[in-house]
């Protein structure tokens, strides 16, 4: 199947009714008539169910459906995108190892990995995480690279490629998250990541109706190296798979972050649309970025898309579909940019993007309210930085709104 097709049928599990849509099963347990099959479930030699927060065949559907969308090997659902992003951290890591990841991490990522010093891992943050920094920051601890494939809200473009190519050359693990790309704008995996990570609560789920997080195994020979020892009894039993083996048999079980059943259906309906949204997040955020250009009042328009960006290049490398539906722009005062926002009637102040309506926020007094100056500094982050989520309501409407609200500055 293509793309779209995928988007609809791909791994499609209904029930013997003829159901369309995949079942929500509401039930925290499954019962079995035979205890030998409940024993191979437990043991995993046999496909089945047995409690919710291990399995549940809504959740299952989902996880199947992102996995054939990514070209992954398969996908785990966790609860948020933050505990997918935790759990998959620390299913590499241990005390002494080192983790390198770029420093224009969306906020909560930022904080997450710095916190991970508390636990004795070493952190190393490179402002621009490309072949050189990269290869100048890894040593024989480093167990892990982290980074987005477009940085939020710094918006500056993964080279995927030189990066993965590096981490292979030095057998480490390349974790990227895509929330603000998603598969329709980019597959890391075909570039050689090991693990994709989504929060599903934006661009995925496309409405806004529900949190969640999804983690995609490409599948990996890495851990077999003897760096990754902790791999070893998952590497003997599940080969390339060891990495979701692990998960699924360790931190996953012990924290528990299920994603709801309820959650998993509503992005199993919001997932079909993915692609007809993308296309019109890409198109109008466009427009809006070349819009917003032609205002004097607004300085520093950074939109990847845009020819003028110093990321066009990857843009054309990568991004052949569009260039994501955020951009960030810069009004010179933070009392100018609340000003903004206060007259704004269409376009929602509120923290959140990927949905069908535009949204928009002041990142330093809120999403990054927790990182020091010198963090906002590497994080892009400015006094008087606006970021936009671009909706798909009709672009007239949406610019309409934004030259009435620049009016009263
Ligand atoms: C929102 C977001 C997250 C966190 O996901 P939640 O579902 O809110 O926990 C992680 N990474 C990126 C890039 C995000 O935009």
């Amino acid at each position: 199947m293509k793309f779209n097709t995928k988007l609809i049928h791909g791994n499609l599990k209904t029930d013997a009714t003829g159901a369309t849509n995949v079942p929500l099963y509401l039930s925290n347990a499954y019962a079995h008539t035979s205890a030998k099959k409940l024993e191979n479930i437990f043991k995993g030699k046999e496909m089945g169910y047995s409690y919710t927060r291990i399995s549940n065949p809504t959740v299952t559907s989902f996880e199947r459906r992102i996995a054939s969308i990514e070209n992954g090997l398969i996908a785990t659902s966790a609860a948020s995108g933050m505990s997918a992003i935790y759990i998959s951290i620390m299913n590499i890591v241990e005390p002494g190892d080192e983790i390198i990841a770029s420093s224009s991490l969306y906020g909560g990522t930022y904080t997450l990995i710095r916190n991970l010093k508390l636990l004795g891992i070493k952190v190393r943050f490179l402002e621009n995480i490309d072949k050189a920094t990269l290869k100048e920051a890894i040593n024989k601890n480093t167990k892990l690279v982290f980074a987005e494939t477009i940085g939020n809200p710094k918006l500056d473009v993964l080279d995927i490629d030189s990066v993965s190519k590096i981490c292979k050359e030095n057998n480490i693990v390349l974790m990227i998250d895509s929330t603000i790309t998603t598969p329709y704008l980019v597959k890391p995996l075909e570039y050689g990541a090991d693990i994709v990570i989504h929060s599903t609560s934006k661009y995925i789920n496309g409405t806004s109706n529900s949190i969640g997080g999804i983690i995609v195994d490409g599948g990996s020979n890495k851990y077999m190296d003897l760096k990754y020892e902790n791999f070893r009894p998952y590497t003997k039993k599940y080969g390339k798979m060891a990495f979701t083996a692990k998960l699924k048999d360790t931190i996953e079980r012990d924290i528990g972050p299920a994603l709801s059943p309820f959650n998993a259906f509503l992005n199993l309906t919001g997932i079909e649309t993915l692609s007809l949204r993308m296309k019109e997040h890409c198109k109008n955020a466009l427009t809006v970025a070349e819009h917003l250009m032609q205002n004097s009042k607004i300085t520093d328009v950074n939109y990847p898309g845009l020819e003028n960006s110093k990321y066009y290049d990857l843009i054309k490398k990568y991004y052949s579909n569009g260039s994501g539906g955020i951009l960030t722009f810069r009004l010179g005062s933070k009392e100018k940019a609340f000003k903004f926002l206060d007259n704004l009637k269409l376009i929602l102040n509120l923290t959140n993007i990927g949905d069908t309506k535009s949204i928009i926020i002041h990142p330093s007094s809120t999403i990054c309210a927790n990182n020091t100056d010198e963090e906002k500094q590497q994080m892009g982050v400015y006094d008087d930085l606006l970021r936009l989520s671009v909706g798909i309501e009709d672009v007239e409407d949406i610019l309409e709104d934004i030259e009435n609200a620049l009016k009263y500055i």
